[in-house]
Order: structure tokens, then C-alpha cells, then sequence
């Protein structure tokens, strides 16, 4: 699904998602090797945390963008990644294998370098997580930024598979050959519209 337009600006951003509804799971192995990189209390990649590399169940079959369930990691298909061509640099993409298989290299795990909350108006839960110093957010509603992020960065993590990407980048993915990719267009609120008053800007990992 695609809700882009044409003749994108910098200042435009838009909130990439897998469209399928299918996500994976930690092998045993994984699993248990997990707190190595995931914080304990939000399940999140630990700060400081570089590429991240798992073994995986089964891998997920229905979209380029989806996640672990049980954890904050994404999973990314290595086409989507070749064709972020230089933007990959604002990720960081490990390896996956699938259990009893080896290398799965179809897929990659991707954590942000800089993590950017999503914003919603209703049902709004805020805390930072006291072990990594994360913001932990949930809202329902209609989702925006605040405040707005800086363009410099091209590409923000949005957890669970979800990446907060500029209009450029959308321009060069060329959104429409990617039909289970969700590609919505987020715009910058100009304040808070869930209550807060607190700062929520995006943070580095
Ligand atoms: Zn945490």
C-alpha cells in the first residue's frame, strides 16, 4: 500500500511498515542468548548495541519489513536494505539464520541508529525505561511527529519493524514496486496532541 506524492521534500517524512501480518520468533538458542543485546525491561536493543545476529524459527513470508515477536527487533528483506543503497548507513543490519538451516540471507536484522516515537492522540502511555533509558510509548489515533525530526538523519527506528523515513528516501525506493510495503506519509504536528508535555525527541542508541 502506497500514500505517497510526488515531488517529495526533505521535510516530508513518511512511517514504513510491512503490510502482511506475518512476524517470527527467537530459536531456543536465540532466545536464550538474547540478554546479550536486549534490555531487559522494554525489550529493546541495549544502547550501544551494534548489528545484531539471530537465529530465527521460521523466517516471515509476507512483507519486507517485520519483526521478533516477544522484542523490539525488526527484520528487514536484503532487497529492501540494497535498495536503501546508502541510507543503510543510519541502521545497523545484522544476520539471520533459520533454525537447522544456517544462513538465511533473504532476511537481516535492523535496529536504528537513532530511535524516533511515533506519536498517537488516544490511549497514551509514556515512560522511560529505568535500565536503558528508552522512551517507552503507546498511543492509538491518528499517529504524527513531534517534534519535528531532524532531516539530517534520513532514517529513524520506529520499533518493531517500523522505519520513519524522509521523502527522499521514499522517492528513491521507487514505493510503488513494493506492494507489501506500507509507505504512509506522517506529517509534523506543530504540538503534542496526546497529553504530554514531557520532551519525546529522537534519541541516539
Ligand atoms: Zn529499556
Amino acid at each position: 500500500m502506497v500514500d505517497s506524492e510526488p515531488g517529495n521534500l526533505a521535510s516530508d517524512w513518511y512511517l514504513l511498515s510491512g503490510a502482511g501480518k506475518s512476524h517470527t520468533a527467537l530459536s531456543d538458542a536465540s532466545h536464550s542468548g538474547k540478554a546479550t543485546w536486549q534490555c531487559s525491561k522494554c525489550r529493546a536493543p541495549r544502547p550501544g548495541t551494534g548489528p545484531i545476529d539471530i537465529e530465527v524459527r521460521h523466517p516471515p513470508e509476507d512483507s519486507p519489513l517485520s519483526f521478533i515477536s516477544g522484542s523490539m527487533l525488526g527484520l528487514i528483506s536484503a532487497d529492501l536494505v540494497s535498495k536503501l543503497g546508502g541510507a543503510a548507513k543510519w541502521l545497523h543490519v545484522g544476520s539471520v539464520r533459520l533454525e537447522g538451516h544456517g544462513d538465511l540471507p533473504t532476511w537481516r536484522t535492523v535496529h536504528g541508529q537513532y530511535d524516533l516515537v511515533v506519536r498517537g492522540n488516544r490511549s497514551v502511555g509514556h515512560w522511560v525505561c529505568d535500565e536503558c533509558g528508552r522512551n517507552v510509548y503507546f498511543a492509538l489515533g491518528s499517529r504524527y511527529l513531534y517534534p519535528a525530526p531532524d532531516p539530517a538523519i534520513e532514517i529513524y527506528d520506529g520499533r518493531m519493524g517500523r522505519l520513519v523515513v524522509t521523502g527522499a528516501i521514499v522517492d528513491n525506493l521507487d514505493a510503488s514496486r513494493w506492494p507489501e510495503l506500507d509507505v504512509r506519509r506522517i506529517r509534523v504536528a506543530t504540538k503534542p496532541r496526546d497529553g504530554l508535555t514531557v520532551p519525546i525527541g529522537a534519541t541516539r542508541r
